[in-house]
């Protein structure tokens, strides 16, 4: 055994500068967090090493005996995680991402053609979720499936839930998809649910953003109303990189959707599943079922909060006036800044959040805002009050943004970037900036 700095001193030197900019910078893009060293250590392990093509008592593989027991716990815990009988409820573990549990999903439910409906990318939906530009079909989503976007109310920028119900009247889609990627409120199952009743069509909620909130009982729970729940487990979960499949196991009309779900994950869409991210998702798990990730999570939404009140007391516009989950999605388009250019100087002042578009901008090619979660500062024990100093630093921030745009080309900006550099080599900290 050579260890890594000693056999590649190259990427143990990046390793080393990421480690060091996640430690030392403050972490609010709402898709991340960080996970517990015992789920990197599991991911790090030598199941990386083990093929496993199949499902557990079923491989096309020898020597899986392990990897059958490991996958067995992991299943268990999922279903425990979100208080899902088990006679009821099934879960693949085996996708590698959001995006592969999104697209194994329309693979199980749809034909190649079928309809589908999500929520727009511009009012904060997924790309999986059936996005399209007028240019362009660049998703797998509407590549092979038809799709037509629902959206917000432009004055509530609340899920218009009653243009779904006029839309699905007309569009007779054969699934509809109900989670986001930037829509900071909770949602309204039951009413998706009677649409999709009515029309005949699949109910999915994709809560990637939100699982973690969902399985610490602080967010409405969409198992009740959805035939397929899928996630990520990275975001507020706190797992490694990965998603889940959950799928109702009860349906009179549908008894054969576990085969159809499994069948899509493996052959159809993926080869053999990454047992060491199966043993990080089993672990994480574990603690998800602990006391102290419900404390964890009531904290995510406490931080989120007094994140927004903070921003509404600069007077500044978020989307919504607020927040319900982990996020918040700040409107700069009255100060006449983009997503982007915020986004760039955060990036200098060692602040990572991420520009998105906010309800009512024409494209999301070229986002009027930015979205900031709370998950990954709260995993590193931040309280409400650490959280409007961080509220401040963003507030300073923008208006940073706002002086350098003014004074673009001028020699503030030029001995702007100057000290930036100087804080990028870790030479001065925020405040001097
Ligand atoms: N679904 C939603 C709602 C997401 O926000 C994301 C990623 O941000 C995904 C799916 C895709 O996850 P991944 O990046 O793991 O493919």
């Amino acid at each position: 055994y050579t260890p890594l700095a000693q056999l590649d001193p190259e990427v143990q030197n990046i390793i080393d500068k990421e480690t060091w900019r996640q430690f030392t910078g403050l972490e609010l893009i709402a898709s991340e967090n960080l996970t517990s060293l015992a789920a990197m250590e599991a991911n790090g392990s030598m199941l990386t090493n083990k093929y496993s093509e199949g499902l557990p008592n079923a491989r096309y593989y020898g020597g899986n005996e392990y990897i059958d027991e490991l996958e067995i716990l992991c299943r268990k815990r999922a279903l425990q995680a979100f208080n899902l009988d088990p006679a009821k409820w099934g879960v693949n573990v085996q996708p590698y991402s959001g995006s592969t549990a999104n697209f194994a999903a329309l693979t199980a439910l749809l034909q190649p053609q079928d309809r589908l409906m999500g929520l727009g990318l511009p009012d904060g939906g997924h790309l999986t979720h059936g996005y399209y530009t007028a240019k362009k079909k660049m998703t797998a989503s509407s590549i092979y499936f038809q799709s037509l976007p629902y959206a917000l109310v432009p004055e509530t920028q609340l899920i218009d839930y009653d243009g779904i119900a006029a839309q699905a009247k007309i569009f007779k889609p054969r699934l509809i998809i109900c989670g986001a990627s930037a829509y900071p409120r909770d949602w309204d199952y039951a009413a998706l649910k009677k649409t999709a009743e009515k029309e005949g069509a699949w109910l999915m909620a994709d809560i990637a953003h939100t699982s973690g909130l969902i399985a610490a009982q602080t967010l409405k729970s969409p198992f009740e109303y959805c035939d397929v729940v899928t996630t990520t487990t990275h975001k507020t979960l706190r797992g490694p990189r990965a998603g889940l499949i959950f799928f109702r196991k009860d349906l009179e009309n549908a008894k054969d959707l576990e085969k159809r779900v499994n069948d899509a994950v493996f052959p159809a869409c993926q080869g053999g599943p990454h047992n060491n991210t199966i043993a990080a998702i089993a672990t994480a798990l574990l603690q998800v079922a602990q006391p102290s990730f419900r404390e964890y999570a009531k904290q995510v939404i406490a931080n989120a909060q007094a994140l927004a009140e903070t921003l509404v007391g600069h007077g500044y516009k978020l989307q919504t006036g607020g927040t319900d989950n982990h996020l918040v999605l700040w409107d700069l388009r009255p100060l006449g800044l983009t997503g982007s250019k915020v986004s760039t100087i955060c990036d200098l002042l060692g602040i990572t959040i991420n520009k998105n578009a906010v309800s009512g901008d024409a494209s999301a090619q070229v986002p009027g805002g930015i979205r900031i979660g709370t998950s990954a500062i709260t995993s590193r024990n931040m309280l409400e009050a650490d959280v409007k100093v961080v509220a401040d630093f963003l507030h300073r921030a923008v208006q940073l943004s706002l002086l350098l745009q003014k004074e673009a080309g001028s020699k503030l900006l030029k001995d702007f970037q100057r000290v930036a550099t100087v804080q990028e080599e870790g030479k001065v900290g925020f405040a001097k900036v």
